[in-house]
């Protein structure tokens, strides 16, 4: 999820990720639809018959034979015949139309026990998307690039790198039906500062009539044509939240200290060289997470050398001296860049070939990565975090490899920094049950709790259907965490927490009372964080921490916490811990 009101017009993604406008046509309307209709067929059957052309040209017949299946099913009588009908009778769009008929084709191949058959589905949905892409005047891939009215916008699914290209501009807000709260797509849209829902369910069915919708995104929520009583609450609710944030802005230059004079380091999470300002804007005292691999995911082709180093420059000069906290490669599981080959088609992406294993399985793309980095680190202080260390041998190769590439570069003349500082996060159940012995080889600790819950409990942080089994207040998880800032503290290394908890009011008395002294977090937190920190006392959070450790399921755990939370700051806006709200919802308004 990510917060914010989003009002405005719906647009409705199909499946394959193509605009879908839902529009319900006037009966005068009917004659220039079906006239559109016939147009596209044409324009598609034509576009079918150049690319099987090419495909005998270029990869021969067998290829070429199942494009030319695919032209004659675009000229089938049929089609034409069922989609004009739906066109006359339903008064729909001949999109609409053509997306009824042959949906419904797929989906009845799909369901037969025949698998040749039913893998012909497949060939269906692509001569679907031929035919819509010619009404809707675009391919796949570009779906959004020509939103003429921004707009709400509601899909099945926007991966991490499609959300990545999103424009906020024309992009108010959208709603997905897969996913979860804590999934990349949605780090990306709070990064962006795009309300967004993640994993609704089946909801696009509702949706596609709908012609306004309001999205809430801390509620988790969408509602289908408000009554004007809604959209005059959600509007006077957005006005609202603008004017709290312009009283935050004054308090961005105070320091983070409790009311006993603990001072607490808030950093910003960036993905994108641009957010730097955000965190400048939000008084952020250093950046705590770079996710660098937003570099890759954003772009067509790998970045260079060159291209890598010029974003970690252009964000550490941003930082003026502050501290820049920039992960290594986090590829893999949701997070696939089409540049990067080896990556995908697994059965268990998040316990496959991610992150750091990546890397290392990788080596070229690591070491560019890592002579990019160590170049910026000349430019002030920039730190390295290893991204999902599990063994010490990991860390331990990984660090050989960064010590032989600041030996090339040394050789080449350039200047490094010295005592550049090397961190790990702690995101899986390994590494935090070894802290202790990871605490002897590294400089410093960042717990990634999103996937550290993800581990720990067992549940897929990017599937809907057990999105409600994914709770950071867990007993299994606060005592793990607990164990790493001990480890850390036994060692006297910084622990931090950069992970979704870093930045949720629900948890900063948990985390201050461990012994956590720097949060870092999505940059547009920082101010909620800043005061909630400058009204609470060190030592309540220390009272607060053990009495959670000591409880024995997550729902006393969140009974304490938000108790904890009313006497010391009342007046506060309530917390917006991940498991205090519902369950996304979407409601259509009759
Ligand atoms: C985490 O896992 O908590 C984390 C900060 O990394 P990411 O969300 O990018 O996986
Ligand atoms: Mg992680």
């Amino acid at each position: 999820m990510s917060p914010g009101i989003a009002i405005g017009p719906v647009v409705v993604l199909d499946p394959q990720g193509m605009r879908l406008p839902p529009r319900k046509i006037a009966p005068e309307a009917v004659p220039g639809e079906v006239a559109r209709l016939e147009q596209a067929l044409a324009a598609a059957a034509a576009e079918g018959a150049q690319a099987e052309a090419e495909a005998r040209q270029r990869l021969g017949p067998q290829y070429a034979e199942i494009l030319a299946a695919h032209a004659a099913m675009i000229e089938d009588p049929q089609l034409r015949a069922d989609a004009r009908a739906r066109i006359e009778q339903h008064r729909i769009s001949a999109e609409h139309a053509v997306i009824e008929v042959l949906e419904g084709h797929a989906d009845r191949l799909e369901r037969l026990s025949d698998s040749h058959l039913a893998a012909r589905a497949a060939d269906v949905r692509d001569i679907e998307a031929r035919i819509v892409g010619q009404l809707v005047g675009l391919r796949p891939g570009s779906f959004l690039d020509d939103l003429a009215t921004p707009s709400v916008v509601l899909a099945h699914d926007l991966t991490p790198s499609d959300a990545a290209q999103l424009d906020p501009r024309r992009v108010l807000g959208f709603a997905t039906e897969s996913g979860g709260r804590a999934s990349h797509t949605a780090i990306v849209a709070a990064a962006l500062e795009i309300p967004a829902v993640a994993g609704m369910g089946a909801v696009l069915v509702h949706a596609r009539s709908a012609r306004q919708a309001v999205l809430d995104g801390e509620e988790g929520l969408v509602v289908l044509d408000p009554s004007p009583a809604t959209l005059a609450r959600y509007r006077a609710a957005a006005e609202a939240r603008s004017a709290r944030y312009r009283t935050f802005s004054e308090e961005s230059s105070l320091p983070a200290v409790t009311l006993d004079g603990v001072e607490i380091a808030l950093w910003g999470n960036i993905e994108f060289v641009e957010e730097a300002t955000a965190c400048r804007k939000w008084g952020a005292a250093g950046i705590g997470l770079y996710r660098t691999e937003f570099l890759y995911l954003r772009s067509a082709a790998a970045p260079t050398e060159e291209e890598q180093y010029e974003a970690y420059a252009e964000v550490v000069r941003s930082l003026q001296g502050r501290p820049v906290v920039i992960r290594t490669l986090d590829l893999g599981a949701d997070k696939l860049a089409a540049s990067v080959g080896g990556l995908g088609a697994e059965s268990n992406p998040a316990l496959g070939l991610r992150s750091l294993r990546f890397s290392l399985r990788r080596p070229e793309l690591f070491r560019t990565q890592l002579r990019a980095l160590l170049r910026a680190s000349a430019l002030g202080d920039l730190r390295i975090l290893l991204p999902l260390v599990t063994t010490l041998d990991e860390l331990r190769r990984a660090r050989d490899l960064l010590g032989e590439v600041a030996a090339e570069l040394r050789a080449e003349g350039r200047s490094l920094r010295e005592g550049l500082l090397l961190g790990i996060m702690v995101e899986v159940p390994a590494s935090a049950l070894m802290a202790d012995r990871f605490a002897k080889e590294v400089d410093f600790f960042s717990i990634g709790t999103n996937d550290l819950i993800q581990y720990t409990l067992a549940v897929d942080r990017t599937n809907e259907t057990v999105a409600h089994l994914y709770n950071a207040a867990d007993p299994a998880v606060l005592r793990l965490i607990a164990k790493v800032v001990e480890a850390a503290a036994a060692r006297g290394i910084p622990c931090g927490v950069c992970g979704s908890m870093g930045g949720e009011l629900l948890y900063t008395l948990f985390l201050l009372g461990l012994g956590v002294r720097e949060l870092s977090m999505p940059p547009h937190q920082l101010p909620e964080v800043r005061r909630l920190i400058r009204g609470i006392r060190a030592d309540h959070a220390r009272a607060v921490a053990a009495r959670a450790l000591e409880l024995d399921t997550a729902g006393e755990v969140l009974d304490l916490l938000k108790s904890a939370l009313k006497p010391a700051d009342a007046a506060e806006p309530e917390p917006t811990g991940s498991e205090d709200r519902d369950r996304p919802a979407i409601e259509a308004t009759p």
